[in-house]
């Protein structure tokens, strides 16, 4: 075996950059979080190609002093912490002092810095870890950081960047959740040239609406409680709003952005009932407890956490979301009324709501803030407090109208605690007995529904090795096998396509083909429709496109067909994505279905039948009807019975 070496700085650099540095995502987030320790109010963040080409941060924050410019490269290098007791009181988002030297490591860095004490700023560059002179340069104070060329020392790793769109939704993803999880500070996001995102910091309602949009803060539930010595606050999506995946979820932990599984569960068990399979709760949760009782140093990345007690954060927040959704009477002391602009305008005027004080929250949460700068500030803002102040014009104005809604409950004192051990119990006992409940009316009543139903139809049999006849009450029902098993299919693939359209199937060789210059351009247009249903398309080449992924529901489609279906409406414009991919979908039903003249046994009718529900009114996908319907009276009238 071969001598054991130290490894030299730079080589050490370049690997643990895997750590911090995956991917331009990461990169963007480790930026940001240092303008946010920075103490910044302001954050710019500029991208090209998905990141991989440039990336750039601008703030407003406190800035580096000349001295310490060459510092913020080296490795382990940080103005966070000093000795090890530090560690226990982490205040900052960063700490490890790893970031910008793994940055520095695998690209061409930059940092311009400049502190309100200095006339002028200072620049020092860092291309693959070589680290230059410091250099005198003129800017504003405050720090900008140039990330160029992405891991161009590191071949084997850029090899494994995905193409710049989905880097570009991945920086996408993270910046959205960091905008949530600090929206008193204005964000600017461009990307290729392009503003993604502009928000003005103020506060969590705004960033939702200027992120979502309107249309989705309307679908949600503003709550905000103390219980368990955890506060819970923030939107959620009422019980018929939902998503396709999870990146419509956000939890913010005493002012972090977090992934955390017992949280993420807890709210999914709250949504159970109210999802089908790929439905998604939307939610941005804000969650503040005592430091003492989580641990945020889990992963170099910092966003897993680790509670002492998984279970009262699991009990508390199960039992706050699924008060609220189902809408027991507890949930009045949660909801909170919505401070956006209101549709409605009722007539009673808004009743302030009472902050709630440091002490509900617990001491201890209050003797140490959690982020830097802002802490203290950040806990005495409450939702009727200095945020509003900060709104746009038209917001405030649009505060002091009238909401309507649960008026009459926030001026009421939240519930004098109870002992955590308690606590727990009662929510154990709870959760337990909801679930047992919920999940036996359920099955019960679709029992008790399918029973009604059969037991009104006679099976006849199949006729003409097409027909299934039915007989109930005075009627005698033709179904066609085809048309029923295909409606069947069709439902089933379109929900898949709808609730999976952006879980998407990776392909093993991405689908390429070459356009005209037209086509192309027809193409390119289409992206954003193609994107948002499903399929992750790329151009590689002037007027030649790679399709790397399509949804999972349309995975065996003919992608040829479907592009030349796309362009053969080019010069008509009227066929949308969304209508071809109807018409595939159609297509694929109707070749999976069975035909007529296959004889069905017994078996298969019945299965067929209590696929369709006994429903005699369903349509094919193409509008002919599935089921005929033939009564006594005109049978009689066959025979001349009656007249
Ligand atoms: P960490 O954030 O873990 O301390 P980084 O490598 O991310 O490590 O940053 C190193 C140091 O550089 C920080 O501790 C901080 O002193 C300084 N720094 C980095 N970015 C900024 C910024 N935007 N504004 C002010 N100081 C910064
Ligand atoms: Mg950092």
């Amino acid at each position: 075996m071969a001598k054991i070496n130290v490894l030299d700085k730079k080589v050490y650099n370049r690997i643990a950059a895997g750590e911090v540095v995956e991917r331009p995502y990461s990169v963007i987030k480790e930026l940001v979080e240092n303008a946010l320790d920075a103490g910044a109010t302001e954050i710019d963040v500029t991208i090209e190609d998905g990141g991989k080409r440039l990336m750039r941060v601008s703030d407003n924050g406190c800035g580096i002093e000349r001295d310490d410019m060459k510092n913020a490269f080296v490795a382990h290098a940080t103005s966070k912490i000093k000795n090890v007791e530090d560690l226990d009181s982490i205040l900052t988002l960063g700490f490890r002092g790893e970031a910008l030297a793994s940055i520095g490591s695998v690209s061409k860095a930059s940092i311009l810095s400049k502190t309100k004490d200095d006339e002028m700023g200072n620049l020092v560059t860092c291309n693959g870890g070589a680290l230059g002179d410091v250099e005198i340069y003129p800017t504003d104070t405050g720090t900008t950081v140039l990330v160029e060329d992405l891991f161009y020392n590191t071949p084997a790793r850029a090899k494994f960047l995905k193409p710049s769109k989905s880097e570009e939704t991945d920086i996408t993803n993270i910046l959205t959740r960091l905008i949530l999880a600090h929206s008193d500070i204005a964000f600017k996001y461009v990307a290729d040239g392009k503003t993604v995102i502009q928000s003005y910091g103020g506060g969590l309602d705004e960033a939702i609406i200027e992120i979502y949009g309107y249309n989705t803060i309307t679908e949600c539930i503003h709550i905000d409680t103390v219980k368990n010595g955890m506060r819970i606050s923030g939107y959620i999506g009422n019980n018929y709003f939902n998503k396709p995946n999870r990146t419509y979820q956000t939890v913010i932990l005493n002012g972090r952005y977090v992934i955390n599984n017992t949280i993420q569960t807890a709210l999914h068990n709250a949504y159970k009932n109210y999802l089908m399979k790929r439905q998604y709760p939307f939610y941005v949760l804000n969650v503040e407890m005592s430091p003492e009782t989580v641990d945020v140093n889990v992963h170099p990345n910092k966003t897993d956490v680790r509670f002492i007690d998984n279970q009262i954060v699991y009990g508390t927040l199960y039992s706050v979301v699924s008060n609220v959704l189902d809408g027991s009477a507890a949930a009045l002391e949660i909801i909170k009324p919505n401070n956006y602009i209101p549709v409605d305008v009722g007539s009673k005027p808004i009743v302030p709501q009472k902050p709630i004080t440091k002490e509900e929250i617990g001491e201890a949460h209050c003797s140490r803030p959690y982020v830097s700068g802002f802490n203290e500030e950040l806990l005495s803002k409450t939702i009727w407090g200095e945020n509003n102040a900060k709104k746009s014009e038209a917001l405030s104005e649009n505060l002091t109208k009238p909401l309507g809604f649960m008026d009459s409950v926030h001026d009421e004192e939240p519930k004098k605690e109870q002992s955590i051990d308690d606590i727990f119990a009662e929510n154990k006992k709870y959760i337990a007995e909801m679930e047992a409940k919920k999940s036996a009316e359920a099955a019960e009543k679709i029992k008790q529904e399918e029973l009604n139903v059969e037991a009104e139809f006679k099976v006849i049999g199949q006729v003409l090795a097409t027909y299934l006849i039915l007989e109930r009450g005075e009627d005698v029902y033709f179904i066609d096998q085809h048309a029923a098993h295909e409606r069947l299919l069709y439902d089933k693939f379109m929900a898949e396509y709808k609730n999976g359209a952006i879980d998407e199937q990776t392909m093993l060789l991405p689908y390429n083909f070459r356009v005209n210059e037209s086509e192309s351009e027809f193409i390119i247009g289409k992206f954003p429709e193609l994107r948002k249903m499903g399929f992750d398309i790329a151009e590689y080449d002037v007027n030649e496109f790679s399709v790397y992924s399509v949804p999972v529901a349309l995975f065996d489609i003919d992608l040829k067909s479907f592009f030349d279906d796309l362009l053969s409406d080019m010069s008509f414009k009227k066929e949308t994505v969304p209508e071809i991919i109807h018409e595939k979908i159609a297509m694929k039903a109707c070749k999976a279905a069975i035909k007529s003249g296959k004889i069905l046994s017994d078996d298969e009718i019945q299965a067929l039948l209590t696929a369709m529900k006994y429903d005699t009114t369903l349509r094919c996908p193409h509008g002919r009807p599935v089921t005929v319907k033939i009564s006594r009276t005109e049978i009689d009238k066959w025979f001349k019975r009656i007249v």
